[in-house]
């Protein structure tokens, strides 16, 4: 019996398997894309995170100590997503997420959000915000 070797970078994001994940060809840009055999689900295993969905693990680098955000109120959260989402990212080809937002919907719907771009300068991210 041939036992299957589980690829980490190959897991479902959809139903979180690592087993049956096959290639599935590349994208238009060349990354390699796989088909998860068991809920047919296709996705992109070594895609780079970009942008918001790196929110919550930058704020937790940075506020750690267990608080969650129940514990702010929406003009607090607010404020730290301002603040984090101005700081512009390596990964973000130097951009920050509010300027790939700004590009990708070509739109600044950041104010919608609730939240708005803050000066490189005067970006805080440490509990100092808070205080
Ligand atoms: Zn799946």
């Amino acid at each position: 019996m041939r036992k299957q070797t589980i690829d980490e970078t190959r897991r479902c994001p959809k139903c979180g398997r690592a087993e049956n994940q096959i290639n599935a060809g590349y994208n238009r840009s060349g990354t390699r894309r796989c088909l998860c055999k068991i809920c047919n689900y296709k996705y992109t295993p070594d895609g780079k995170t970009q942008g918001f969905p790196q929110h919550g693990a930058l704020f937790h680098e940075h506020f750690s100590g267990g608080s969650s955000f129940d514990d702010y109120s929406q003009e607090t959260v607010n404020l730290i997503f301002s603040h984090v989402n101005s700081v512009r990212r390596k990964s973000l080809g130097g951009k920050s997420p509010f300027e790939v937002f700004a590009f990708l919907f070509d739109h600044d719907a950041t104010a919608v959000l609730g939240i708005r771009p803050i000066p490189p300068a005067e970006v805080i991210q440490s509990p100092k915000l808070l205080r």
